[in-house]
């Protein structure tokens, strides 16, 4: 429990002529009317009030809001007056205290309509005196803190509210340390597994982790002392909760989401900040769009500095934020380092700049009758990752930051989103990947024909507006599959004399049905467009013959044995459909690493090629399918290459032997001689992938005597 004198020590240390005697009466005081209260952690119920004090000290406040921050639970919580303070304290403190108990008997529940109330009286509050709401914060953290002694419905409301209001509201007031500090403690309550599970994460490798943060620090130390720059080089893991938020927004299981390690260089100037940055940008390549100049553009709430985010020394990227030390006091402490309350002065010209917001914000909301509207006012301010755009009717709607017009029309509706064609923000046609910015007006123009794009998937930012395309494809693809296997059935069915149509009705096709494991008819027929079972398993089902036709029957075995039975996947993932059979173009022979193409092949599934094939350019569109490498399975693929040498002895025999030196089997060879002694050696090899296949290549170059060694189709 921290004690009065460190509070004392603390205040004085930043302000030496800071009125102490009042924070040692309201001590006194609080002492008293607490006095036998105790805590649910068991503590004395002193400790609190004082532990907020602390943290105020922590912002470097001036005394009045310490010694209010010592007082703010007595006229909630003990039989003291507002009268009573008002009389030993003076109208100041109690103006505050009041302040922070009004504010306490505020709770922020589901009804968006009594939450925004409850946000405007927070924010008139802050207009009212801003050192309500940091004492408030202050409040909570500690709160947040001793939250594990409360029952587990408290703890998940309070987490909840902590997470919805005072994290954003500390970081609109640039308090950044308190923001993670509330945020960091409420996810730990909210998800505790997902929280235990970085935090493990974060601590396997710790030693290594701290390693490679003095490794760079120094090495960045050093560049800066070259260019004769004085700094100071801070490295530091993420906080949790941002590597969490990192991960469900690109959609990374935790082991992907590298960056989490920061660093911050420290200048004495402006000018020196970006001249480091220009040495860091030269040491490492910058990642294109992350760097933000907020010194050029400073954040609403005076946040200043650099950000830059470069590949590393390892490969890995590193987040860099670049500023001046004035800056870094700024961003440490937010609105309490411009704090320049004097005694007896309530507020000068530059906090009066600082919170012009919440000027706004008050002298809107009294403009705005409608809570509703008011809230999407605020949080327009209190979230700065969503963007508010508007519909061509002036309707409001909050898109994530980055999202693009397709994204705004699946908000609109799923079929707005189907069908949109373009795009028009203010009056202007716009790309489809427009980046829509807050205020804009959009307009999508859609087209009754029109459809969904695969391409889309590579730049929508709502869950809505990805998993609605994804629905849409599967679907598209299933319908595509349902349309050729009816057309392949209809002609396997006629060869054999038979109707398909009206046995489509029959009573023995829902036995095929059941037979084959599906639960509709459509099911069946679409598995036969997916190659998934032939139109002559059916017909056998039908019509069982004594004798099957054993001509059709061998070539069909015959073709079916070139598929790949044992694995039917063979490395190879179909979008939207499981279990189907997958061949590979002999053609053009894919390796893992090609970029490739997938075709419906009638009744044998999907036959897959590089995308650069001739024959695959020859099939008809309509059959085209989406095909992506299972790099989870190891297996070989065959590949032909062709090795042009001088005839020499023992040639033939170095190559093999550099080949499977190399792990590759060779799968059959043989050599054409051409004119004046070069011979062409052909080699069919099984590789596991493109990287292999590189590998091996190289290795034959090597040899003496080999003039080229290439790839070939066939
Ligand atoms: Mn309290």
């Amino acid at each position: 429990m921290i004690r009065i004198n460190d509070i004392l020590d603390k205040v004085s240390n930043y302000n030496p002529e800071a009125n102490l005697d009042i924070i040692e009466r309201a001590y006194i005081y609080s002492a008293r009317v607490h006095e036998g209260q105790i805590r649910l952690s068991g503590e004395p119920y002193l400790s609190h009030p004082l532990e907020v004090a602390g943290i105020l000290a922590d912002m470097k406040l001036d005394a009045v809001s310490v010694a209010a921050g010592i007082l703010h639970d007595v006229i909630e919580d003990t039989h003291a007056t507002a009268q009573e303070i008002m009389e030993i304290f003076g109208e100041e403190i109690t103006h505050i205290v009041n302040g922070v108990t009004k504010l306490s008997a505020l709770s922020f529940g589901s009804s968006q309509a009594r939450q925004a109330e409850n946000i405007r009286k927070m924010i008139l509050a802050m207009a009212d005196d801003i050192r309500v709401i940091l004492i408030k914060l202050a409040d909570r953290l500690h709160n947040m803190v001793t939250l594990n002694f409360h029952s587990e419905d408290k703890r998940l409301k309070i987490a909840q509210e902590t997470l919805d209001i005072y994290a954003p509201i500390a970081a609109r007031l640039g308090i950044y340390w308190i923001k993670k500090e509330l945020e960091d403690t409420s996810f730990m309550y909210l998800q505790p597994e997902e929280y235990a599970k970085i935090k493990e994460f974060v601590s396997t490798n710790r030693e290594e982790r701290e390693k490679y943060i003095e490794t760079v620090k120094s090495f960045i130390e050093k560049k800066m002392d070259e260019a004769n720059l004085k700094c100071e080089v801070m490295g530091r893991f993420k906080y949790y909760y941002s590597i969490y938020q990192k991960m469900i927004k690109q959609g990374l299981a935790f082991e992907e989401v590298y960056d989490i390690i920061a660093f911050r260089i420290i200048l004495d100037t402006i000018p020196k900040s970006y001249e480091a940055l220009g040495i860091v940008h030269s040491l490492w390549k910058p990642v294109p769009k992350k760097f933000k100049d907020y010194i050029g553009v400073p954040k609403p709430n005076m946040y200043q500095s650099l950000h830059t985010t470069v590949i590393g020394p390892y490969g890995e990227r590193i987040e860099i934020q670049i500023r001046t030390r004035e800056m870094d006091k700024v961003a440490k402490s937010g609105i309490a380092a411009h704090w320049s309350y004097k005694e007896g002065k309530r507020s000068d010209e530059q906090i009066r700049k600082t919170f012009a917001w919440i000027q706004n914000l008050v002298e809107n909301q009294e403009n705005i009758g409608d809570p509703d509207e008011f809230l999407e006012n605020v949080r327009i301010d209190l979230f700065p990752d969503e963007v508010y755009v508007f519909t061509p009717r002036g309707e409001i709607k909050s898109v994530p930051r980055g999202a693009t017009p397709v994204d705004f029309a699946y908000l609109i509706h799923t079929e707005v989103g189907n069908q949109c064609a373009g795009a028009k923000v203010s009056g202007r046609i716009v790309p489809l990947q427009y980046e829509l910015k807050t205020g804009d007006t959009v307009e999508i123009i859609t087209n009754k024909k029109g459809h969904p794009s695969k391409d889309w998937l590579n730049f929508v930012k709502s869950v809505k507006a990805r998993s609605r395309i994804r629905q849409w494809i599967k679907t598209e693809e299933k319908e595509r599959s349902l349309t050729l296997g009816r057309e392949m059935c209809e002609k396997a069915f006629r060869k054999d004399r038979l109707n398909f149509n009206t046995l489509l009705k029959s009573e023995d096709m829902g036995k095929v049905v059941e037979y084959f494991g599906f639960k509709t008819i459509d099911d069946l027929i679409a598995s036969v467009g997916y190659g998934k079972i032939t139109p002559l398993q059916i017909i056998r089902k039908i019509t069982p013959k004594p004798e099957p036709d054993e001509k059709h029957e061998s070539i069909l075995e015959k073709i079916i044995s070139r598929v790949r039975k044992k694995k039917p996947k063979a490395g190879i993932v179909v979008k939207g459909v499981d279990d189907i059979l997958v061949k590979f173009g002999k053609c053009c022979q894919p390796v893992p690493g090609d970029p490739i193409t997938g075709y419906i092949t009638r009744g044998y599934g999907v036959t897959v090629h590089r995308t650069r094939c001739v024959n695959a350019l020859k099939m008809s569109p309509e059959r085209q399918i989406d095909v992506q490498w299972n790099l989870d399975l190891v297996d070989t693929y065959p590949v032909k290459i062709r090795v042009r040498s001088y005839d020499r002895v023992g040639m033939l025999a170095d190559i093999a032997a550099t080949i499977s030196k190399n792990g590759a089997n060779i799968v059959s060879a043989s050599t054409e001689t051409r004119e004046s002694k070069i011979v062409d050696s052909f080699f069919t090899i099984a590789v596991e992938d493109t990287n292999h296949l590189k590998k091996v290549v190289s290795a034959i170059r090597k040899i003496s005597n080999i003039q080229e060694v290439k790839r070939i189709d066939r």
